[in-house]
């Protein structure tokens, strides 16, 4: 006898709905926020440099610029790299949007490379296929956690005289060959939004070994103008200069309190994510019907995400039934991601469609991301498995 499916009237794994992500904010977190609250500085602060020193010692990078958001950070990286009107930029289509629309905001050309059918990365044999005498820099995803093959990238993007950006968004924590993610690229790029591992609510972060590009960054992100209002205060001048067209993406230092803060507990919260993912591995090595993504020998998956593939092949089941049936049984699944030409903006801009970047197609219409956060139980986790194998038994 099978149990009935939620989705068919039976009763749901568990009552509540568990989410796919979720922040872990604590007292002392909040403490922290709080001291800055009570100081003079609620932004342009000591406490942003505090958060940049802290963060840039973690990952192994010479320097690390914060920014407002990790969109800020990728488009910080594109104005660095002077991505201009004419330039093509190779970027992996299986990500979030902004990870191309950085391109964009500087009149570049988004160019998707197809990615590797088992680890759903940036593929350096497509990436070859996609140059041109236009191609400036190469946007690698970490997707799901997993470092690119850095060193194909770059050998490529030595031969051509490219530039390599990390949109290490997913992936702080990780490791490609012994090596941190954090100095892989040449510019490195975090997200601080409250799904990734560690949040300042908004904010994102952009690491290199460059000081020249570091400084292009700091000053992109402060209007274009060469020095900083404290600076200047300890200079007791009032004289500054725009020298770059930039934009307001500081971020505060209220919001760098929090990230401080959190960044003691990110080794701890990536070791619970990669512990619930093993568990994950283990409970469908032998589930027919599912199959998560591979992660090889080589690299440390930070786990921001842990997607699986539905073996439509092997089961009378859609994605999407199996989203719904998940959905149903209050397993907070989603799907990351349409590939970002597949959005009506990029089709109408640039008159692309389906079978660009075929891979990438395929995998999306099969993937789906169960839940994965620090705070998650050992019996959430356990819902989430049962909630699998009941609806892959009820449709084989
Ligand atoms: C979250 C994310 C971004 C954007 O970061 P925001 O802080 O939300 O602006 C970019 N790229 C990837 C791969 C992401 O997951």
């Amino acid at each position: 006898m099978f149990e009935q499916l939620a989705l068919h009237g039976g009763s749901p794994v568990r009552p509540l709905l568990l989410p796919y992500g979720k922040q872990q904010v604590e007292e002392d977190d909040i403490a922290a926020v709080v001291e800055v609250l009570r100081s003079d500085w609620l932004t342009v602060g000591p406490t942003i440099e505090a958060f940049e020193e802290a963060f840039a010692h973690f990952v192994g990078a010479s320097y690390a610029v914060a920014v407002s958001s990790g969109t800020a950070a990728l488009h910080a990286a594109m104005h660095a790299l002077e991505i201009g009107s004419g330039d093509e930029v190779i970027v992996s289509p299986l990500t979030f949007a902004a990870s191309a629309n950085c391109i964009i905001y500087q009149n570049g050309t988004p160019v998707f490379a197809d990615v590797e059918p088992d680890t759903l990365l940036l593929d350096p044999h497509q990436v070859e296929e996609k140059l041109s005498a236009r191609t400036k820099a190469i946007i690698a995803v970490d997707y799901a956690g997993q470092p690119c093959d850095y060193d194909a990238l770059k050998a490529i993007a030595r031969r051509h005289g490219l530039a390599v950006v990390a949109d290490a968004c997913h992936s702080v924590e990780g490791r490609y060959r012994g090596r941190a993610v954090g100095a892989l690229g040449d510019l490195n790029v975090f997200s601080f939004h409250p799904v990734k591992h560690l949040t300042t609510g908004e904010g994102g972060m952009v690491t290199t070994n460059d000081a020249e590009l570091a400084q292009r960054i700091r000053m992109f992100r402060n209007h274009g103008v060469s020095t900083d209002h404290r600076q200047r205060a300890a200079h007791g001048s009032y004289y500054y200069e725009m020298v770059t067209l930039g934009y307001n993406y500081r971020i505060s230092d209220i919001q760098c309190a929090l990230g401080l803060s959190q960044l003691k507990k990110l080794p701890a919260f990536v070791r619970r994510r990669q512990e619930l993912a093993a568990r994950y591995d283990e409970a469908f090595a032998t589930l027919e019907g599912i199959v998560p993504v591979n992660v090889r020998a080589d690299r440390v998956s930070a786990y921001h995400l842990y997607p699986v593939r539905c073996r439509l092949d092997a089961l009378d089941l859609t994605r999407d039934a199996m989203y719904a049936a998940l959905r149903a049984e209050n397993i907070g699944v989603n799907v990351h991601y349409l590939p970002v030409y597949l959005h009506p903006y990029y089709r109408r801009r640039f008159n692309v469609g389906p079978g660009l970047c075929p891979i990438a197609e395929a995998a999306y219409k099969r993937l789906l991301t169960l839940p994965l956060f620090p705070r998650m139980t050992d019996e959430d986790l356990m819902d989430v498995i049962a909630a699998v194998k009941k609806i892959i038994r009820s449709y084989r």
